[in-house]
């Protein structure tokens, strides 16, 4: 293929995904609205597409680059004299080695571990239970405001615990977990708190009224900061920040036990590209504290905006004052989020649907980028207009046949057959047996939302399989 043909195909994809930039897609993207940014960003992220961050002394660029970035983060959350930080390839890693970390530190004093999650807390610290072998001991939260009880928290921690979790704030619902309290039990336990400001750690500083959340809470031993949400920066980037040295030391890692080079490494990557962290190196020069202040109360004004009007649409309620800017919005019974969610990708907007989950109802997920501000009447017309249609189709209904089938499946033991089958009957498959994707996913999401959650992970699985074949 020519670059001209290269180019053209590229483009043909590229033109199936959501818009990344424009400001109408509502989670998974960031948009500054900023293209100066943009494009200096994306220069470095070519620039230093080959380097290698697996050995700082071959690449000092890379390092002093990480330090910068790890220096401005510190900043951000209040990091006291003596703190140390990781530049990591996303909040999932960054969870993942807070989670090594406080294992390890640890010691070998026990030979099981667990932590304490509010049940809000990031599916990443399931994924690094698994990895890790450190067991989720979930807590629900308060029913209505959403956010952690520190007193069931405190009851919930056992002999081999090494770790509490708060968010700041929470992916589903926006809210800032009590982290004075969580710090201040941890403290008094001897264990460490991590707080998870993946999506708030760069938004937060910038606003009046915030809970305290940082370093400034005695107890808080780590914090995990994205880059690539609201730092508004290439995807690649998340720091992870420690109140001092010591307590990192359980994510370094160096191996000399092969008769290749020795093997010394601060993430769970080797070779790494340098391409994200200049990226990020770049785009956080360009926009500046200043520059990152004014995107803040931009994105936050936006979400009260948003907030109220959609407070004011029959039918719709948000569940939760917002404490950031993410918002989390349910339906009354003449409605349901999975049809609004299809209604508004039909008129441009990606809205991001949430399933129930112990009491908690199944709401719309809103990430308010400073790029959505200008079209805040635009968007709240769409809502309007969506749940308007919502309501005239009534309720999502999952066929009952559907539903029986789906309870009789083990979740541990999903075979090809059983998935064929159900792929059958929620009209999923073509004739070929191949997945086809309807326009419409509130009828899927309708099924999932009544499954339990062990059924919902293994269609999910299942599902990803099929997807994941060779062209
Ligand atoms: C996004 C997010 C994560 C996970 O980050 P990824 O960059 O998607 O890996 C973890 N915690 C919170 C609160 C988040 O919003």
């Amino acid at each position: 293929m020519t670059p001209d043909e290269i180019r053209a195909h590229l483009q043909g994809l590229q033109a199936r995904d959501l818009p990344s930039h424009g400001g109408r897609t509502l989670a998974y993207v960031y948009d500054s609205g900023l293209a100066e940014a943009d494009v200096i960003g994306r220069e470095a992220l070519s620039m230093f597409a080959d380097s290698n961050g697996l050995d700082p002394t071959a690449f000092p660029s890379l390092l002093a680059m990480e330090n910068d970035v790890v220096a401005m983060a510190g900043g951000l959350v209040d990091a006291p004299a003596g703190y140390v930080g990781s530049v990591t390839s996303g909040g999932t890693e960054s969870v993942l080695l807070a989670v090594l970390a406080a294992r390890d530190g640890a010691g070998a004093a026990y030979s099981t571990a667990s932590m304490v999650l509010p049940t809000t807390a990031h599916a990443a610290f399931h994924k690094a239970a698994h990895y890790f072998g450190v067991e989720p001991i979930l807590v629900d939260v308060e029913p209505t405001t959403f956010r952690a009880n520190p007193d069931a928290m405190a009851a919930a921690i056992r002999d081999d615990t090494v770790l509490v979790v708060g968010s700041a704030p929470s992916y589903a619902h926006g809210v800032i977990d009590p982290i004075a309290e969580l710090g201040a039990l941890a403290a008094e336990r001897g264990i460490r708190c991590h707080v998870d400001a993946c999506i708030g750690g760069w938004v937060l500083p910038h606003l009046d009224g915030v809970a305290p959340w940082s370093f400034t809470v005695p107890g808080v031993t780590s914090i995990s900061v994205d880059l690539h949400k609201y730092a508004y920066t290439p995807k690649g980037v998340s720091v992870l920040l420690h109140r001092d040295s010591s307590l990192r030391r359980g994510h370094f890692f160096a191996a000399a036990n092969w008769p290749g080079y020795t093997m010394l490494n601060s993430t769970m990557q080797s070779t790494k590209s340098g391409g994200p962290l200049a990226a990020a190196w770049a785009v956080t020069r360009a926009i500046g504290i200043e520059g990152y202040a004014a995107l803040a109360r931009t994105a936050r004004d936006a979400t009260l905006a948003i907030a109220e009007g959609a407070d004011g649409i029959p039918g719709l309620r948000v569940v939760v004052e917002p404490d950031s800017t993410l918002l989390a919005v349910a339906t009354d019974e003449s409605c349901d989020v999975f049809t609004i969610a299809d209604e508004m990708l039909a008129r441009g907007w990606y809205v991001q649907p949430q399933m129930s989950f112990r009491g908690m109802p199944p709401t719309l997920h809103l990430t308010l980028s400073a790029a959505t501000a200008p079209s805040v009447p635009e968007f709240l017309k769409a809502l309007g207009e969506s749940v308007e249609a919502a309501r005239a189709a009534g309720p999502a209904a999952v066929d009952p046949g559907l539903a029986q089938a789906a309870a009789a499946l083990d979740p541990k033991a999903l075979s090809d057959n059983d998935f064929n089958g159900l792929l059958a009957l929620a009209g999923l498959a073509s004739a070929d047996g191949s997945l086809a994707l309807p326009e419409r996913m509130a009828p899927i999401n309708a099924l999932l939302d009544v499954a339990p959650p062990a059924l919902r992970e293994g269609m999910l699985l299942a599902f990803l399989d099929r997807l994941s074949r060779p062209s």
